[in-house]
């Protein structure tokens, strides 16, 4: 059986680390935020080409935290995808905001900037693309349209720890952006975990009061905020798994590069990576028009995989409310409704991208042969 994702493997590869560093916060008693936290945020930020980091509780609270801090609120407009995790529209509207969406390129599958300037409005105050599977959406467009109608960019990192643009790594970009380190992601907790990213200080002094009941001493409020802190374990645990993150990463992209080649030719539309960009592979995603019978049989064959996103947001029951309905954003769909992720991470090994490589090619052939 060819696992989606294999986080024993993983613990198991670096068990003596994380045991350690684990036993450490237990008795060094800094459960929330402390030392281990603060080394993290330096170290992620640096890792990321930023110069500050906002440790907290998820990625969806480290996006929230850097709309707030961005003066989003009540009233604005932040335009982003509708082929994303729920998440991103979720962190627009818990600042009273409202989503503005708009569709993908069908290559990048990310935000195409072609269609945002038609989107902008008075109201419209930031863009928040997103850098979805581990490849940067096309920063340089989206960043000159923003400078022209004074709109900030708030990047969705939460799939790109350690992906570039143009040299330029995601998280680096915008005025702010958001990971995760929920545990499936490339870099991720033993836990829930999340992290803000900013070159600008102002921003990096609110995003930490917002996180932390607007507090800049203590029990001085300041502002109306939130208890998005992430815990002193979590902030020592991914401190040993940012050491390894560049090896796993590298064997993602040496996974994604076999599956390119060996599944070439299928008649299946395999990711692209677009010129410029370092794509870390959070997700291997195909197109195929037969995605649902193509998964069962490759369930048949003992390989786990997944849909990402089987719905986009504009057709999801919790924002309805926003107005929109089927055909509005066409490519979206169509990803949606084609959509397979193979596994891929740090701890596949070469004999179980084989079988994958296989089950697939079997499948296609399968499916191609007159009953
Ligand atoms: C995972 C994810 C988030 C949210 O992160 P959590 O840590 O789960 O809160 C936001 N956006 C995208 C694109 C994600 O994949």
């Amino acid at each position: 059986m060819v696992p989606f994702l294999d986080l024993r493997k993983q613990y198991h590869s670096i068990k003596s680390e994380v045991d350690e560093a684990v036993l450490k916060v237990l008795e060094s008693t800094q459960y929330v935020l402390g030392d281990e936290v603060v080394a993290f945020e330096e170290e992620f930020a640096a890792y990321s080409g930023a110069k500050y980091g906002v440790a907290c509780n998820s990625g969806t609270s480290a996006l929230h935290i850097a709309m707030l801090a961005a003066g989003i609120g009540p009233g604005d407009e932040v335009i982003t995808i509708p082929m994303t995790f729920i998440a991103t529209v979720s962190a627009i509207r818990y600042t009273g905001a409202t989503p503005v969406l708009v569709d993908v390129d069908p290559v990048s599958r990310n935000m195409d900037p072609s269609q945002i300037e038609q989107a902008i409005t008075p109201r419209t105050k930031a863009i928040c693309p997103v850098h979805l599977y581990g490849q940067s959406a096309d920063m340089d467009p989206i960043l000159e349209i923003a400078k022209k109608h004074g709109l900030h960019v708030i990047e969705d990192a939460a799939q790109a720890h350690g992906g570039e643009y143009k040299g330029r790594r995601c998280g680096s970009m915008g005025l702010a952006a958001g990971f995760s380190f929920y545990p499936g992601k490339n870099l991720g907790a033993y836990g829930e975990g999340g992290l803000m990213t900013t070159n600008d200080p102002e921003i990096a002094r609110l995003a930490r009061m917002y996180r932390s009941w607007g507090e800049e001493k203590r029990y001085y409020h300041k502002l109306h905020a939130f208890n998005y802190r992430m815990d002193g374990i979590q902030g020592a645990i991914l401190r040993v798994k940012l050491r390894h993150l560049e090896t796993w990463t590298e064997r993602r992209r040496a996974i994604a590069a076999e599956y390119d080649k060996q599944l070439a030719g299928l008649g299946l539309e395999l990711p692209v990576q677009v010129a410029g960009n370092r794509h870390v592979y959070h997700i291997y995603g195909l197109l195929s028009p037969d995605n649902q019978d193509l998964a069962q049989s490759l369930r048949d064959k003992n390989v786990q995989v997944a849909f990402h996103y089987p719905v986009p947001v504009h057709l999801q029951e919790a924002y309805s409310d926003l107005g929109y309905k089927k055909g509005d954003f066409p490519v979206s769909e169509r990803i949606a409704s084609m959509e397979l992720s193979l596994p891929i991470h740090g701890d596949l090994d070469d004999a179980q991208v084989a079988v994958v490589c296989d089950a697939v090619i079997a499948s296609v052939e399968e499916r191609k042969a007159p009953v």
